[in-house]
This record gives structure tokens, sequence and C-alpha cells, in this order.
């Protein structure tokens, strides 16, 4: 029997996103040796996600736009695409084991299986009109649904749902956005940018439902209708549901991996606690080198930073540590946010106006330290007070 070099990588990686690529490219760039490994059982080459709900949704970018890489960098690399679902981690045997049976044998394994979407727990959530969106597969499904005498109801007030409900309007669809929160992301950035994402929707044209918890979702022929516990029961051809993520465990906990938290706990190099394993991405519960504490993201750009500090320390780089400030983009409709925080919470926050609509929210905590940063068109208050969130200028005395 010969075995393919690719059933024996130095860097097995599980997972196609930007966390499993970032690996691949860390390893690489600290000079890891051998063949690498992506199994993916999306079949695709890794792509970027955020547009899929923005531009790829309104029809303004295009799909030749995603990939993250250019074929021949995998050929250059020497990384190589695997397509196929894991299934079984064996960290002392050292193999991956796929849904068909295969057997990769590796030296440094990488766990980057990310999330996924969950369905809120009521009666009709799980009908077939009701889509999530995580993947170009599910954007090619939506997509094909969306034409403008399509009625849409986007269920979640998250940055995900808001970004879809404006995308859908500005394809010309009715749009109903229901949420429990009074406003989006109300609890996690305050009322007052609440009540500003809830303007800029409206702006838009989307019909709010807010403070109005999901209580079933009912089928009529080709209809569906999102019946409330306030009361009201929006009707459409379309439901999206946005209703979060929950990190894919399965694997890490058949290895054996305690994820008390719900994801899995790192070290600042990304490493588990399995000989040889790291995890980066949705899925980790890493330890944050600035913030001395383990953090939870769900950032693209954390992704793409945890996968490559993975990368490295498997590649022997123990310099590599998370240290950035978690953080990401949001564009809703026309307009984008950047935001960075350490995401625990806040006490306080301040919200400075400037011309044209642009603003700065400032969190802190009740010790008046910088927690957060929540920026609209002020790009360089949002680079000032992320740098010092990171701690590396000074804080300025008031
Ligand atoms: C529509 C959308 C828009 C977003 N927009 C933004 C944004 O604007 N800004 C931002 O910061 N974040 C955004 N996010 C979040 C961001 O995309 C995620 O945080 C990021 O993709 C996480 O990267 P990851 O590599 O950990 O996992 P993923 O990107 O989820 O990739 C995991 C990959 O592993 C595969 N996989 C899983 N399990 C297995 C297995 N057992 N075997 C083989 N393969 C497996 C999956 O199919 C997938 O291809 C968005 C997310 C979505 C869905």
């Amino acid at each position: 029997v010969t075995v393919s070099p690719v059933d024996r990588p130095a860097l097995l990686v599980i997972g196609g996103g930007p966390a499993a690529l970032a690996a691949a490219r860390g390893y690489r760039a600290a000079a890891g040796e051998g063949p690498v490994a992506l199994v993916t059982d999306e079949g695709l080459a890794p792509y970027q996600r955020p547009p899929l709900t923005k531009g790829l949704l309104r029809h303004e970018s295009a799909r030749a736009d995603l990939p993250l890489e250019r074929d021949a960098w995998f050929a250059d690399h020497d990384v190589r695409l695997v397509t196929g679902r894991a299934v079984a981690l064996d960290a002392q045997a050292r193999t991956v084991t796929l849904s068909g049976g295969r057997t990769l044998h590796y030296e440094h394994c990488v766990l980057a299986p990310g999330s996924e979407p969950t369905r809120l727990p009521v009666p009709g959530a799980d009908d077939p009109g009701v889509r999530t969106l995580r993947s170009l597969a599910d954007f090619v499904e939506l997509d094909r649904r969306v034409t403008e005498d399509v009625r849409a109801i986007v269920v979640g007030s998250g940055f995900v749902g808001c970004e879809i409900a404006a995308s859908l309007r500005l394809r010309g669809l009715a749009v109903t956005l229901v949420s429990d929160e009074h406003a989006p992301q109300h609890e996690r950035l305050g009322p007052e940018i609440g009540a500003r994402l809830a303007d800029w929707l409206r702006g838009e044209g989307v019909d709010l439902r807010l403070g109005a918890p999901v209580a079933r979702i009912v089928r009529h022929g080709e209809r569906l209708t999102v019946e409330t516990e306030s009361g009201h029961a929006p009707t459409g051809e379309l439901v999206v549901m946005a209703a979060g993520v929950r990190p894919r465990l399965e694997l890490a906990l058949a290895a054996g991996l305690e994820c008390p938290d719900g994801a899995i706990p790192t070290d600042e190099r990304l490493r588990t606690a399995l000989p040889d394993v790291w995890a980066a991405g949705d899925v980790a519960h890493a330890h944050h080198a600035v913030a001395g504490r383990r953090l939870r993201v769900e950032h693209w750009g954390d992704a793409l930073a945890q996968g490559e500090v993975a990368g490295r320390s498997a590649a022997g780089d123990d310099g590599a540590v998370w240290e950035d400030p978690p953080g990401f983009w949001s564009t809703i409709g026309r307009r984008t946010l950047k935001h960075a925080a350490w995401g625990d919470g806040w006490s306080s926050v301040a919200v400075t106006p400037h011309a044209g609509g642009a603003f700065t929210a400032r969190y802190r905590d009740a010790d008046g330290r910088l927690v957060g940063v929540l920026t609209h068109e002020r790009d360089e208050d949002y680079e000032l007070e992320r740098s010092q969130l990171a701690g590396r200028t000074p804080v300025e005395a008031a």
C-alpha cells in the first residue's frame, strides 16, 4: 500500500475558514516543513464570509472576488485541500479520521472548524423555508429565493441580522426584522447606539418589530408567519434566522477535550490541553496576552490572527502570541461600523457625535478604564482608541 504524503501531513488543519488558512500561512511563514493539509467539508478553498451578508447579497460584488488565496498559492506552498468531514481525533495515535473512514496521520494538528448557526427553540423554526446563512452554499440557496415580490422576515438583531435586513431592502424586498431586543445590540452596545442602529434600519425601509420574542413560526401554503409573544404576526415568503452561532465542538469533545465554557480552552499560543493540538477561530476560548484572561470571539480578523499564531507555534515559533484587541467591522446598508472591545461588558458609554452623522462611542469599566470603542466614519478615533486598548499608547490624563 502506498501512502500519499497528504495522508501524513506535518500540519493537519481541520477547517476551511480564515483560521484554517491563516494557520497554514503562519506555519509556512515560520519555516514549518513538510506537507500541510486542510480538511474542509465545504469542498471549497477558503473564501471570505463577510460579503455573504453585504456586497454579495446586494449583488454589488462577485463570487469571483471571494477566495482568500489564488489556486497557485496552495501548490506553491505545498498546502493541499482535502474535502471531507473530520469525525474523530486520536491525539495519542496522532490520527484524524474522516467520515468515509480515511485516516490522516499528523505531526501537528490545528482545530479550526468554526461555528454553525443556531435556531430558536420554537415550533416551526426548522421549517425548510426558514433559512440560515453561514456558508456560500447557504447563500446560493437564499439568493435563489430572493426576488422583488418576496416579503422577507429576518429574525434576530445581531450584526448578521441587521446586515441581511438592510441588504435585502437594497434588493427591493419588503423586509420585517423581528427581535426580542428593544433595539439592535441594545445590551452589548447600549441604548443610544441601539437607537441609532434602529434609525439606520428604519431609514433603509426595514419594518422593525422589537421587544418581540418569537413564539412560533407557522406555514400557510407558500407563506410563513412569524408569531411573536407580543402579538405581532408578520407574514412572508422567506424567513431568515440570524439567532447566533454555536462553536462546532463535536470533534474536540470526542477527542477528550473539556470545553466548560462552550469553546476549546487554549493558552495564548492557541495550544489546547492535547499534545500538539492547537485550536483557533470561533471555536477557541483563547488566552489573550494583553487581557490576561481567556476571551471568546466570533470575528473574522481574530480568526485570522489566532490561526496565524497557531500555525507559527506549530512550526516552533514560540514568540507568536494572540495580543491584538478583538474587533470587527460591520456594514449595515451603506454604513460601516468598527468595533473593538474586550467583550465582557462595560459600566458607562460616552457617545460623541461628529459632522455628517459620524460618531465615536467610548466604553469604560467601573474604574473609568477604556474597555471598548465603536466608531462610524471616524477611523482616526478607532485606530487611536484601539491602540490604547492594546495598552501600547498611554491613556491621556483627563
Ligand atoms: C454571513 C456572515 C458574515 C460575517 N461578517 C462578519 C464581519 O463583517 N466581520 C467579522 O468580524 N466577522 C464576520 N462574521 C464572522 C466570521 O465570519 C467568523 O468569525 C469567522 O468566519 C470564523 O472563522 P473560523 O475559521 O473560525 O470558522 P469558519 O469561517 O466557520 O470556518 C470553519 C470551516 O470549517 C469547516 N468544518 C467545520 N467542521 C468541520 C469538520 N469536522 N471537518 C471538516 N471541515 C469542517 C466548515 O465547513 C468551514 O468551512 C460573519 C459571519 C457570517 C456567517
